[in-house]
């Protein structure tokens, strides 16, 4: 998955031609800038790539979700659904508006369960955000269908699924909103960046200004400029918007690689009689960058992943014990420690998650293993790696 795996001449030339003018800020300085535009040009890159009218880049991908939200008008008390399994960024944004994640089981796609989704909404829910964890998707089209009937935004965090696609449509296109990271173990990467995508003009023209401490962006005087409404600094710089122009360039490239190595994988493990794989929603393409299996049981997961490790197959996660990506060591969130005090609104309304059952995602989550799938590996090392893995796997 990692797009710095492949950093070269391309993402050289980009940063340079920020360097040699100087300016490193996406706004203003129009005479120094030798008509370099990188962040612009980015959100050209993308609009284009995502088939969507309108990209917002911001400063990371929890920023992307949280600009996001808040382009849509959610607030304070709005009810978000999440799913279990994800990265702390999906809460942590929602949080940061002061809205409410209502955390939902995933389902064998290792994402959002529709069925769990509908149970889950009340009067107070707003959005639901799907997240496409580990290169797949959760199932747009019943989603889709239950945003619809409830007038609910549909908001995809494709941070992990950049170029897969469902139903012909990039990852990201199909709600109204979706949200991209740069961040650096990302398939694309400028070390530190994020991108809210959207067909809907509102919504863009918010992020533009919410990201920039509202600035109108109207005229050539920043300091002229009005702020309709308040805001807050999301803001890419110039020379983190350059490596990401040079990155999204190559994201065909990146893709192939990875779907050809996912495959060489796949292949060596397919027909162990213990091992099956994570579900791909009917329309949907993954973006390979990871190959997710399970177990037959939560105990021979955990044996597997020891295993794995011990013949040098790095790189495979086991989420079921993971710190950062599995609500069972959410403990911050579930205890509710934060710095200072929670808006009222949080502190009343967010669940008692310490009493809640989400068995029906442990029994999917425990049994799973998700190997990531590099960019710069040889032919000789992927074959090596699906051999090893198919020896440890055949022994269980
Ligand atoms: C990486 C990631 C984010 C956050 O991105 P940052 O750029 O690191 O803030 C959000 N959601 C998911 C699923 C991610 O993997």
């Amino acid at each position: 998955m990692p797009g710095f795996e492949l950093f070269g001449d391309k993402e050289r030339q980009q940063v340079n031609d920020v360097l040699d003018s100087g300016v490193l800020m996406r706004y203003g300085f129009d005479g120094m800038r030798n008509g370099h535009w990188k962040a612009l040009e980015l959100e050209k890159s993308l609009s284009e790539k995502m088939q969507v009218k309108h990209t917002q880049l911001v400063s990371s991908g929890t920023a992307a979700l949280t600009v996001a939200l808040a382009s849509a008008g959610i607030g304070a008390g709005d009810e978000v659904i999440m799913p279990t399994f994800t990265f702390v960024a999906s809460f942590e944004s929602i949080l940061a508006i002061g809205a409410v994640p209502i955390l939902v089981d995933v389902d064998d796609t290792l994402a959002l369960s529709p069925e769990a989704v509908e149970k889950a909404i009340t009067e107070r829910t707003k959005v639901v955000m799907p997240v496409h964890m580990c290169g797949s998707m959760a199932d747009l089209k019943a989603l889709k269908a239950i945003c619809v009937k409830h007038d609910l935004l549909l908001l995809e965090d494709a941070c992990q699924a950049i170029g897969g696609t469902f139903e012909g449509k990039p990852l990201g296109s199909y709600g109204d909103l979706g949200c991209f990271s740069f961040d650096y173990v990302k398939t694309v990467t400028c070390g530190e960046g994020g991108a809210v995508i959207t067909n809907n003009d509102t919504y863009k023209t918010n992020a533009d200004h919410y990201s920039d401490h509202g600035h109108d962006h109207v005229g050539k005087d920043r300091g002229a400029e009005t702020h309709p409404f308040l805001g807050y600094n999301h803001r890419i710089s110039e020379l983190h918007a350059a490596v990401g122009l040079a990155q999204i360039k190559r994201l065909d490239e990146f893709l192939a690689i990875q779907k050809k190595n996912y495959s060489v994988l796949r292949e060596a493990i397919q027909d162990l009689p213990n091992i099956t794989f994570r579900k791909v929603p009917r329309g949907g393409e993954e973006s390979y960058a990871f190959l997710s299996f399970f177990l037959p049981n939560t105990e021979t997961a955990k044996k597997a992943h020891l295993a794995l490790g011990k013949a040098g197959v790095d790189a495979c996660f086991y989420w079921f014990d993971n710190n950062w990506h599995y609500y069972r060591e959410w403990k911050h969130l579930i205890e509710k420690k934060s710095l200072g005090r929670l808006p009222v609104e949080v502190q009343k309304q967010l669940p008692d998650y310490s009493k809640s059952d989400f068995s029906a995602s442990d029994k999917w989550v425990g049994r799973t293993i998700s190997c990531l799938v590099k960019l710069g590996w040889s032919e000789e090392e992927v074959r090596e790696r699906s051999k090893k893995m198919a020896e440890v796997l055949s022994k269980l």
